[in-house]
């Protein structure tokens, strides 16, 4: 293993290598426009991207790219070389600041959601300073921007920074009304935890379910699945032990804080946990991360899955948005000995919980997805509910502050393990809760609902938004108050009573709980086509607009293609799933019945009383589900043949995919798993759940 520190961070241009390779006043007028956000100048431009380019080369880049999340959740990235030929027949290598500064990719092939006509094909990239350009794969990669010629915004990121922009700037304004100048900015901070499964190459090269989806479509359950709770922290076994050795050293190259590594729950699944940093970064890092998973997988003979339900019947993967806001100085999460006392942080907390309660059908629209469908409500991942936990001692005052009572903090109780060779050490003051959806942590928010693949950019665009709004509010109610601090505590007191009905600190697991949560008056949105409309209220448009984030136009375009994509993923689904059927299921067991068929025959031949019962008994079981196979493959193809002849709008489109066509498929799978415990292992056509989670 190298020397980590002098790794990390080898093929980032970030902050040492540009004061090293910079001029003095090049270095400090581009930290102004990262620490500031101040505008740029071309003469500086061109000085960064020469440094940059040289620095790249002698990394043995040849390329260089503009690197965006366009709205399809993953990255993208056109490759350009350095060179420029010379007169003289040969080339020099070059890279000016407008290369820099600007891309112009063809933006017509990717989705705008209808706010561009695919004539109207001019799309640009532009530079974020704010994230530092790295080396991939040969190319030198710079983080952009994207938005069409008509200045609609086109990605994930710019969003996500005008986000950022809009916390900071409510933030301050409110820490000033309660005598806190920040200098500097307020930004909100994200560590997301990285689930992940991960099977041989072999394996997952016979499932066409896996190459065309991402999950399996069909698979009986093993005989083993995470019932003994064995591989959850378990020790990690040589092939995946020397794949995240690799994996972490790769993403330490890229300047990304990779932490901890540990396997989950369920078998073949992992997790990856960096350490926190400013959304931005943390959105960016975790992109590369996922990237960084399914390639160095590869290299290993392993496939990365990051759906969010590869496998039935075991849990599925999801990533933990650990989320909070600091100024350079604290974190304003963090509650102090004395929370009760500590009016800004309550304040803080009063924001979160208010725009939580206000805006929790966004929040679960932000996590919305085919995949997440799976999950959230399916007692494995937080149900389909938002709700927050707050532990045992913030509930406490709050309760106190609800009830006008003064709160009489619990004194800390010591751990007294009953070995005298161990320290003794306090117990927190709250246990974990494993199933809040939205659970307050010791200083840190963390949003559980997000599935694996999902770009973190989208929850915390909503996460800022809705909790910079309640900055707004507050700082409207407390400005020019005669006596702040008595104004602010009556503000906090007003809004936990009117808030409360979202705070839940018991087991979100329960059926209670969603009897409760309905008379609460609580969300609970199944799926994505439930959830989606919820974008695009009058509620939701008035929000994002009001704060600059988004214009309506740009939330109906990410309506729109959220919700076609979701017809799309459940069609691809239902295809493959057909295909599968027809081709490799209906003919595997009908040879297996032939070959039953057989045995019985021959062996009458031989005598004609033998004893064929049990084959009898087979071949009649395996022919009557046969029969249901082939009518449930008729009722599916019916099903996908419907959908295209659906009429109105995509809302309602997106239901015919999950009321007909999803839910045809859940029959036809069930159906096919009985076979699959019937047939004969050489007869089935693809690896079984055992081998797919227990041979690496
Ligand atoms: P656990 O969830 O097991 O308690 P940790 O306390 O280590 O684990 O935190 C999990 C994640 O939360 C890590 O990625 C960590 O960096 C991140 N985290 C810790 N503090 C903050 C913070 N102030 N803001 C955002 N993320 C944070
Ligand atoms: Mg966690």
């Amino acid at each position: 293993m190298a020397n980590v520190p002098e790794l990390f961070g080898s093929n980032v241009f970030g902050d040492s290598v540009m004061k090293e390779r910079l001029p003095k006043e090049t270095y400090k007028a581009l930290k102004k426009t990262i620490s500031e956000g101040k505008s740029l100048d071309i003469s500086v431009a061109n000085v960064v991207a020469n440094a940059m380019k040289d620095w790249a080369i002698e990394k043995g880049a040849t390329h260089f790219t503009h690197w965006f999340q366009p709205m399809t959740g993953i990255t993208a990235e056109k490759h350009d070389s350095f060179i420029s030929p010379t007169t003289d027949g040969k080339v020099i290598m070059e890279f000016s600041g407008k290369e820099l500064i600007k891309g112009e990719p063809d933006a017509s092939s990717f989705p705008s959601g209808g706010t561009r006509a695919t004539f109207e094909a001019r799309g640009y990239t532009v530079w974020d300073p704010t994230s530092y350009a790295f080396i991939k794969d040969g190319s030198l990669c710079i983080p952009t921007l994207f938005c069409s010629y008509t200045g609609d915004v086109l990605d994930k990121k710019t969003p996500l920074l005008r986000s950022m922009d809009v916390i900071d700037k409510e933030a301050k304004r409110l820490l000033a009304i309660l005598g806190n100048n920040v200098e500097g900015r307020v930004v909100t901070t994200v560590g997301p935890e990285q689930e992940y499964f991960l099977i041989d190459k072999k394996l997952y090269d016979k499932r066409k379910d896996l190459i065309f989806c991402g999950r399996t479509l069909f698979g009986a359950k093993a005989p083993k699945g995470q019932e003994l709770e064995d591989h959850y922290f378990g020790a990690i076994k040589p092939r995946i032990s020397a794949f995240m050795k690799e994996l972490d050293e790769e993403l330490w190259k890229l300047g990304i804080l990779a932490k901890t590594k540990h396997n989950e729950v369920a078998p073949a699944q992992h997790e990856l946990a960096p350490i926190f940093s400013t959304t931005n970064i943390a959105s960016d890092h975790n992109q590369l991360t996922m990237e960084m998973l399914k390639s160095v997988a590869l290299r290993h003979g392993l496939v990365c899955l990051l759906h969010e339900k590869p496998f039935a019947g075991i849990n599925g993967s999801g990533k933990h948005n650990n989320w909070s806001i600091s100024t350079s100085k604290e974190n304003l999460l963090e509650p102090g000995k004395d929370p009760y006392n500590n009016t800004q942080f309550l304040v803080m907390l009063a924001a979160i919980v208010k725009g939580v309660d206000e805006h929790q059908e966004l929040l679960r629209v932000s996590v919305a997805s085919a995949g997440n469908d799976h999950r959230l409500g399916a007692n494995e991942a937080p149900p389909a509910i938002i709700s927050i936990f707050l532990g045992d001692e913030l509930t406490d005052i709050v309760n106190a502050i609800v009830d006008g009572r003064e709160y009489v903090k619990k004194s800390e109780s010591k751990m007294e393990l009953g070995v005298s060779s161990v320290p003794t050490f306090t117990r927190d003051n709250t246990d974990r809760n494993r199933t809040s959806p939205f659970a307050f942590t010791g200083n840190k928010f963390e949003f559980r609902m997000l599935g694996s693949s999902v770009n973190i950019a989208c929850p915390n665009i909503i996460l800022n938004t809705i909790v910079a709004e309640q900055f707004t509010q507050f700082a409207e109610e407390l400005e020019g108050a005669e006596d702040v601090e008595k104004a602010a505590r009556d503000l906090i007191k007003r809004v936990f009573t009117e808030h409360k009905r979202i705070i839940f600190n018991g087991d979100g697991y329960t059926d209670e709980w969603v009897a409760e949560a309905e008379k609460r008056g609580l969300y609970n949105l199944k799926s994505m086509p439930e959830a989606l409309p919820h974008y695009i209220t009058d509620k939701s448009i008035n929000l994002f607009v009001k704060h600059d984030v988004y214009t309506a136009r740009e939330m109906h375009a990410r309506y729109e293609i959220q919700l076609e994509d979701y017809c799309k993923i459940i069609n691809i689904e239902a295809l493959t799933m057909l295909d599968m059927a027809k081709k490799d299921i209906f003919p595997a067991v009908s040879a297996y019945t032939k070959e039953l068929s057989d045995s019985i025959l021959a062996k009458k031949s031989v005598c004609g009383d033998m004893v064929c019962d049990a084959e009898i008994d087979l071949v009649k079981k395996l022919s009557a589900l046969l029969s249901d196979f082939y009518a449930k493959i008729k009722v599916l193809e019916d099903a996908v043949i419907n959908a295209a002849t659906v009429e109105g709008d995509i809302a309602k489109k997106s239901m015919y995919y999950r009321n007909s066509v999803f839910a045809s498929m859940q029959e036809l799978r069930a159906v096919a798993d009985e076979l699959e415990t019937l047939t004969s292992g050489k007869d089935w056509p693809f690896p079984t759940y055992g081998e797919l989670l227990f041979n690496v």
